[in-house]
């Protein structure tokens, strides 16, 4: 996706984080000296690098920002992109932050990125890249279990991450836990099941505790379940593609728009996501898609008529010029930052609910601390668990028989039934279940405070109080 337009006049991306943050500090009681302390990035860090490829010195920009270490590690991905920028990496760090907080995973925020456009360079060639950049990175404690601990992004996954991992142990060959100086490893490499899906898999999951709230789905003027509901979703990328997978295959919802950056295409009967994505695949967009109206100006479907509108791609993409003309009454950021601070402020007034970014795509870290937690303790995490679920089962089964023996209830338990839940959950399972609960927990406490208070009127507001509440009292315990 390429840089989206922004509108003179429209904040940055690290000040329109800052609005957001300000709006709900203004109803919080923080001394000034805290709240300041709590809004600034603490670092960011520049590096530049040459890498000799094709025979000539090519220069590469880079950072990894701070934002905040009332939590250690720092935690936060690593970006590829051209637009990437000192700005959005600390606005993307702050976001960390909250986000972390907001979820309970035990981390600071941090965020980073490489001035780099990823489709132009061969895979060998990546690689060169990588492992500088996580050297210039590794030496200055920039990736570290203990203090930094990066993950996939916009334009890294999986292999990024594995080279990363690799470098640090070379770099740190006595270091026990050098696993845990990275998340978002393939599993066969020290990763954990479920975590590319993870940021998808939360989008679903917070959109089923949303319409587990009748009152909170009241509010956007929808009613029921996701069970037809239309969905335009913006980028299909890895969080994007995965929610528009789940929500479509096993919730029912009809995804009638997929923009992407060649335009976008659209159909009211809905639009077969698996299909979509082997299409971009294959031909590198989704021009000439067969089973769909292609438009050109994939912005504008943005603005189509659905009840479910899902940007997962970048920050900025609805702003002040657009923000009046979507139709959607629910957003739910996929994406960090899709919404600036002036469009923010246009569709609340417009009474659209905003399901805000750190709530909405913090499965991602979740299920990284999950790994990193599997990495440290050095055990086969899946097993171990599988071992006491079985048990825990067991103990159901045989108590439920004995009841039925007792009581003379006659209750047989079916074979299959038995099998099926003396199995247990391996490590998918535990990851998807943790990941389930830590969403709907999430969602409560964001949702308690919007109905609990008369000053506080959106989630984002409720979100931050949140999170920002959390940073507090561990600045206060801890001292700074
Ligand atoms: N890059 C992801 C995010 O923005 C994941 C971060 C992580 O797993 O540390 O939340």
């Amino acid at each position: 996706m390429s840089q989206p337009h922004r509108p003179a006049g429209e904040p940055s991306f690290r000040e329109s984080v800052d609005i957001m943050f300000n709006r709900a500090v203004a109803l919080m009681d923080l001394s000034p000296g805290l709240e300041q302390k709590i809004r600034v990035c603490n670092a960011t860090y520049t590096v530049r690098f040459g890498v000799r490829l094709r025979g000539a010195i090519h220069t590469f920009t880079g950072y990894r920002s701070v934002h905040s270490e009332h939590m250690e590690p720092v935690k936060g991905g690593i970006r590829y992109a051209m637009s990437v920028n000192q700005d959005e990496v600390e606005a993307l760090a702050a976001l960390m932050t909250y986000k972390c907080a907001l979820v309970e995973t035990p981390f600071g925020g941090s965020k980073g990125g490489l001035c780099i456009d990823p489709r132009e360079w061969e895979e060998h060639e990546l690689e060169q890249i990588t492992r500088r950049f996580a050297y210039e990175l590794a030496k200055r404690d920039l990736i570290h279990p203990a203090q930094n601990v990066p993950a996939p992004d916009m334009g890294t996954g999986e292999r990024e991450m594995a080279w990363i991992a690799d470098q640090y142990r070379r770099m740190n060959t006595t270091d026990i836990n050098s696993n845990a100086c990275v998340t978002g490893k393939p599993p066969h490499a020290g990763g954990i099941q479920g975590r590319v899906e993870a940021t998808g898999r939360g989008v679903q999951y917070a959109l089923q505790e949303f319409f587990r709230h009748p009152k909170d789905v009241a509010v956007a003027g929808l009613s029921g379940t996701l069970e037809g509901k239309r969905v335009v979703v913006q980028g299909l990328g890895n969080v994007g593609y995965h929610a528009a997978k789940f929500l479509s295959e096993e919730d029912g919802a009809r995804v009638i728009g997929i923009i992407e950056r060649d335009g976008a295409l659209f159909s009211e009967e809905g639009l077969d996501v698996e299909a979509v994505k082997e299409w971009i695949g294959k031909h590198g967009g989704v021009a000439n898609y067969p089973l769909a109206v292609h438009h050109e100006d994939g912005a504008a479907i943005l603005e189509a008529e659905c009840e479910i509108l899902i940007p997962a791609a970048l920050e900025g993409v609805i702003h002040k010029e657009n923000a009046a003309r979507i139709q959607a009454p629910l957003i739910i950021e996929a994406a960090n930052g899709p919404v600036t601070a002036g469009a923010d402020e246009i569709l609340r007034a417009r009474g659209t609910v905003i399901i805000p970014d750190m709530y909405a795509n913090a499965g991602g870290v979740t299920v990284s601390y999950f790994e990193w937690v599997k990495n440290l303790s050095h055990i086969r995490f899946g097993r171990m668990q599988r071992r006491q679920e079985e048990s825990r089962h067991e103990l159901i089964v045989r108590e439920l028989e004995k009841l039925s023996a007792d009581q003379n209830l006659g209750w047989t338990l079916s074979p299959s039934f038995k099998d099926r839940y003396l199995r247990g959950a391996g490590e998918l399972e535990l990851v998807r279940s943790g990941l389930d609960d830590t969403m709907r927990g999430a969602y409560q406490s964001m949702s308690e405070v919007w109905h609990s208070r008369d000053d506080v009127h959106d989630l984002r507001t409720a979100a931050y109080i949140v999170s920002i509440g959390r940073v507090a009292s561990s600045y206060r315990a801890k001292g700074l």
